[in-house]
């Protein structure tokens, strides 16, 4: 006879299973491995968009002509209807965005992408926290995703909240500090450099934001060893909409 109890921990043991297996595929992935069990299911035999089957040197130029559309004013005319079939059954996106949540820097259009070309991840000053890295992760290990962009842009007001909380001990309601706290250390890095503070810190968040998806994912970084992903910074600039690259 099972009480309550009993059923509770065999849950608690069968999320722990799911959970190790899981994390067990995603890292076997990442070493060059086959996908075993569910995942497979992710990435197919025949991907959705084979297109999006690219290095990662391919993935990073598309990008860059996509934005030269944008900028340019002359962009594709995206027909979702078609697609719609295809990405049902699965995605393959050929790059990864980590971007601010600013309503004015939206990645797809920056890049003139359609439905299932990036795989999206956004928060107020584009850093990475453990759920970013989770799904980053998840993009790469499982998706296959050639490149993760980090990408900040001018006049970012999580950056801007953080200088002010660094040069002015200026004081955030809610959970806003949690952002700031998470942005200040590039600020701190760049504030005795001389001239923009504001534009030195958005290029200094973007940079530690970059070798941060690295250094804290042994799936990242394995991934990046191994010749099937490439990290890239980039910022935005909202008078012109391009996408400038940081080396
Ligand atoms: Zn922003």
């Amino acid at each position: 006879m099972c009480d309550s109890t009993c059923c509770a921990e065999a849950a608690a043991h069968s999320r722990r299973s799911f959970l190790r297996s899981s994390l067990a595929a995603a890292l076997a992935v990442a070493a060059g491995g086959a996908l075993p069990g569910g995942l497979a299911l992710a990435r197919t035999a025949s991907p959705p968009k084979p297109q999006n089957v690219l290095d990662p040197d391919a993935a990073l130029a598309r990008l860059t002509e996509g934005n030269a559309r944008y900028v340019s004013g002359v962009t594709r005319r995206h027909d979702f209807a078609h697609e719609r079939p295809a990405l049902a059954a699965g995605q393959n996106p050929y790059a990864a965005v980590l971007g601010c949540a600013d309503s004015r820097v939206v990645p797809e259009y920056a890049f003139d992408c359609a439905r299932g070309d990036l795989f999206v991840t956004r928060v107020a000053g584009n850093f990475v926290n453990v759920d970013m890295l989770g799904s980053l992760e998840y993009s790469v290990a499982v998706l296959g995703v050639p490149l993760i962009l980090v990408l900040g842009h001018d006049k970012c007001g999580a950056v801007a909240a953080a200088v002010k909380a660094v040069t002015e001990s200026a004081q955030y309601p809610g959970r806003i500090p949690s952002l700031v706290s998470a942005i200040a250390p590039a600020v701190q890095k760049v504030q005795d450099g001389g001239g923009d503070l504001l534009a030195a810190a958005t290029a200094q968040n973007v940079r530690d934001n970059v070798a941060a998806l690295a250094e804290r994912s042994t799936i990242l970084g394995d991934a990046v060893r191994a010749g099937k992903l490439r990290l890239a910074g980039a910022v935005y600039r909202l008078d012109t909409g391009r996408v400038e690259f940081l080396g």
